[in-house]
């Protein structure tokens, strides 16, 4: 069974105590991650807090070495994907594209500026604002997709001259420690430092006192007692949490021509996306038919292992998973609904779970009202566009939203009146990108991701001001 060692001053660590990894596709424990201890935490703090100063002092040299780093992680990117599709159970393709974004996202920020602004230039005065590194960043992420969301923050924060300490979830820690040793080959030692351990190592990082921010991911729960820490030390936490995004089909939308758009947005990654598709607010003349057209979809998806050729969704990530979208499903049913699931499920032993359309739901079940996190997806009828945009506004959550229409600026006027972090017009997540801002509003979050407002989140202000000619 293979064993992973954790990444500490650059170099390949062991721990002193294991946990098991478990492959989702197989339910079997496949590999040994290291749950670090106290004292190697410390290590690590120190070695990223030591790489600081000089981290911090050469800007030319840091956007070398990120292109340098992009073009390592694709140069290991086929036995990173196999490991992180062994992990997470998500089709090969599908982890090679995140592979991909990881570099993407590495050039991206390597070529950003981060140039000080001048506020004032007067003839006897003279304002600038410097962006400051802040010093170690602390960031831990969730399983969904471990190299891509630990790259929103790795890219960024290094780019900004901060150093850093990942650790990544227990359900998928491979990849992540992976990704570190593979980066040791282009970073100085201690500017990444990635260690793996079970969540009470997330809450000593929260705690530790050498971290100067956390950058957060992963679920509301965990998110506010992140805040809750970051806060009794007063330092900045960033916190990208749970959604529960709708999708809104405005009455000129023709089924056919958004159902495999739609089908995809709430189903890729078996619906184990922040920013899925989660539940999908229908015309009453057009439900029959985007119900239909969704269920043929369904029906037609390959489940199965990820390695897998031909394979369209994996399995979910764990049993607790499973069962949660299964107990989810279930109480809708119990309320009325119809579920409707593909029929090319396979397992146990995996953790398989077939692509569910859920009619005759409305809002007030916990399918509808939760986020699921899975593969089962609410198709809500509505009579009226105002309370339909009402309901899909309402609750908690503010992370994501789609309208769909033939007429992009009546689905624009709709966009503008829904209270969430991005709204895409006859697409979802389409602006997921490395130069736009990613961010929840309400309980989805706190702070954005991406672009130089992503960047921005990683420095801390500073003004010097004086003579004109200083
Ligand atoms: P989670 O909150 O259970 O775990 C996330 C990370 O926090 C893991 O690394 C975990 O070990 C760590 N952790 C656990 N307890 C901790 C503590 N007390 N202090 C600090 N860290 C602790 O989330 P998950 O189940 O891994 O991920 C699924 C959730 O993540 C979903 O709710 C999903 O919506 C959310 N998510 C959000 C985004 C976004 O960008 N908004 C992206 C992906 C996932």
């Amino acid at each position: 069974m293979s064993e992973f060692g954790m990444t500490i001053e650059g170099d390949h660590v062991i721990g002193h105590r294991m946990f098991e990894v478990v492959d989702p596709a197989t339910g079997e424990v496949f590999a040994q991650a290291p749950e670090c201890s106290p004292a190697q935490l410390d290590a690590a703090m120190h070695s990223a807090l030591s790489a600081f100063t000089d981290w911090a002092a050469d800007d030319d040299r840091r956007r070398e070495v990120l292109d340098s780093a992009a073009a390592a992680v694709l140069a290991a990117a086929d036995p990173l994907a196999e490991l992180l599709t062994a992990e997470q159970g998500k089709p090969l393709a599908d982890s090679r594209r995140e592979i991909a974004s990881a570099a993407l996202w590495l050039r991206y920020f390597a070529q950003l500026e981060l140039a000080p602004e001048i506020v004032r230039n007067g003839k006897h005065s003279h304002a600038r604002i410097y962006r400051r590194a802040l010093g170690v960043v602390a960031a831990i992420t969730p399983w969904n997709f471990p190299i891509a969301l630990a790259m929103w923050k790795i890219a960024p924060a290094l780019r900004a001259g901060n150093t850093m300490l990942l650790k990544p979830s227990p359900c998928t820690p491979l990849s992540s420690l992976e990704l570190g040793r593979i980066l040791a080959g282009v970073l100085p030692a201690g500017v990444l430092n990635v260690v793996s351990g079970t969540d009470p190592l997330g809450a000593a990082i929260t705690a530790h006192p050498t971290p100067r921010k956390i950058s957060f991911t992963g679920s509301i729960s965990t998110g506010r007692l992140v805040g809750v820490a970051a806060a009794q030390a007063l330092k900045p936490a960033t916190l990208e949490l749970g959604g529960n995004d709708p999708a809104i089909l405005l009455d000129d939308v023709v089924p056919a021509e958004v159902a495999e758009a739609l089908f995809w947005a709430a189903f890729g990654n078996n619906g184990q996306t922040c920013f899925a598709v989660k539940r999908v607010y229908v015309p009453d003349a057009l439900h029959d038919e985007v119900a239909d057209a969704l269920i043929e979809i369904a029906g037609r998806v390959r489940v199965g292992d990820g390695r897998q050729p031909g394979v369209q969704l994996g399995p979910l990530i764990n049993g607790h998973q499973l069962d949660r979208v299964r107990g989810l499903v279930a109480d809708a049913v119990r309320h009325g609904a119809t579920a409707t699931a593909g029929k090319q499920a396979v397992g146990p032993p995996g953790f398989f779970c077939a692509p569910t359309i859920v009619t005759d739901v409305t809002d007030g079940i916990r399918l509808v009202d939760d986020e699921q996190f899975g593969p089962a997806l609410p198709i809500i009828r509505y009579h009226d566009l105002d309370d339909a945009v009402a309901r899909a506004d309402n609750g908690r959550y503010g992370l994501t939203a789609s309208v769909w229409s033939g007429d992009p600026e009546w689905a624009h006027s709709i966009a503008t009146r829904l209270d969430c972090g991005q709204v895409s017009i006859n697409a979802h997540g389409g602006a997921v990108r490395p130069h736009l801002p990613f961010g929840g509003h309400k309980y989805s979050g706190i702070g954005v991701e991406n672009g130089i407002w992503g960047l921005h989140e990683f420095t801390s202000m500073q003004v010097i001001s004086g003579p004109s000619g200083t």
